[in-house]
């Protein structure tokens, strides 16, 4: 750690840069840096954590007056603990939008003042026709979560002024008592008993929610999905998941994790997909063209040229699937040529087979020979 670089350099601003120019650099570089862009890449995995670091203490005003004052070397040792530093685990779609802040506004904020009373983050899955990753897709679901009840409006209470301030914990929910193991004292925080970590004390309880101050209620969540949508991606609405305990405090973020249909017959890869075409000989030989409905409701070309092979693909630009969050528009279609042997034969078919089967035969060479030519054309030769 001898040779650790200056905050300021890292994430590449001046000395006097403004929060908002803090923010700015940081997603650029993070984004650049982002381990799903770099895979198995240990360089960029370092310079991600080490902008992240960065980021992390000039972020947060205490901790980079701080760093101003003393730099690295800072009495106390690292503000992250004795083991410094370990990184955190940030989602690339949080790049986009602000989900990275409140992860870093939790690594000082707990240590440091009573950690705000949040409700619960809410996880549910969803699933989307393969249509949307194509346009995209509006969606509403209804989900039932622990809201603020309305009854009493989150106060618990009847009466408005029927709560207060838990005297046992001066309302911060947790209580610390020290503990004796052995010869060691050590401070052990836990959930006030005399409120249950609430906080409050509630006198002539709401009847609707026993004064808890929130119930299920279920309500409708509108949302959109955007194009370029993969399996497991996820999408988060702020403050939409449960509402904090007690009175006041932030309602966790619900989580949608998209599940995408299968399409009939396409397969994905990223912004390309994937098929295979069942075709007969004669096609194979004389060539075809071949039209099927699209995903994009225009009809799908498919020009087969004159002797292909079965295992042949033939790649159609611009007729795939968006780029997630790029305008890069779409990627490609790949279609598999596929030899398609009947399961039955009509003996017409199979009498005129048999004529032609010797017009068929490579005349040219014997049969050591194209065996010979097959097996060099798979050696490369
Ligand atoms: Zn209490
Ligand atoms: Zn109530």
């Amino acid at each position: 750690m001898g040779d650790k670089r200056d905050y300021y350099e890292v994430l590449e601003i001046s000395k006097g840069a403004s929060d908002s120019d803090i923010k700015k650099s940081f997603r650029s570089l993070a984004r650049k840096y982002h381990p799903d862009k770099n895979p198995n890449n240990p360089d960029a995995e370092n310079k991600f954590k080490e902008i992240q670091e960065a980021y992390a203490i000039l972020s947060d005003p205490q901790e980079r007056n701080k760093y101003d004052t003393y730099g690295h070397n800072r009495p106390g040792g690292s503000p992250f603990g004795p083991g410094g530093f370990q990184g955190v685990n940030i989602n690339i779609d949080d790049l986009f939008g602000g989900g990275f802040e409140s992860i870093f506004g939790q690594i000082f904020g707990g240590s440091r003042s009573n950690r705000r009373n949040r409700g619960g983050d809410l996880l549910i899955r969803h699933t989307v026709p393969f249509q949307a990753i194509l346009s995209g897709w509006d969606d509403e679901l209804e989900i039932e979560a622990l809201n603020s009840c309305p009854k009493c409006d989150g106060r618990g209470s009847k009466n408005p002024d029927g709560t207060k301030s838990c005297p046992s914990c001066n309302g911060r929910g947790r209580v610390q008592r020290v503990e004796r193991v052995g010869p060691f004292a050590q401070q052990v925080v836990s959930d006030c008993p005399s409120c249950k970590g609430n906080g409050v004390i509630v006198s002539n309880p709401c009847n609707s929610c026993k004064g808890e101050g929130r119930s299920h209620q279920s309500k409708k969540i509108k949302f959109s999905v955007p194009p370029g949508i993969a399996n497991g991606n996820r999408i988060k609405i702020t403050g939409q998941g449960e509402a904090a305990r007690g009175n006041g405090g932030d309602n966790g973020n619900l989580y949608i994790e998209i599940e995408v249909e299968e399409h009939p017959w396409f397969e994905r890869d990223e912004s390309d997909i994937l098929m295979a075409l069942p075709i007969n000989y004669a096609d194979l030989l004389l060539g075809t063209t071949i039209e099927i409905p699209h995903i994009d409701d225009k009809i799908l070309k498919i020009k087969v040229p004159t002797m292909s092979k079965p295992g042949d693909t033939i790649t159609i630009q611009g007729r795939g699937l968006p780029h997630m969050r790029s305008s890069r528009g779409r990627g490609s279609v790949t279609v598999l040529l596929k030899l398609e042997i009947p399961n039955k034969i009509s003996k017409t078919l199979k009498n005129k087979l048999v004529k032609l089967r010797d017009d068929i035969k490579i005349s040219s060479s014997t049969l050591e020979e194209s065996i010979t030519e097959e097996a060099n054309k798979r050696r490369g030769k």
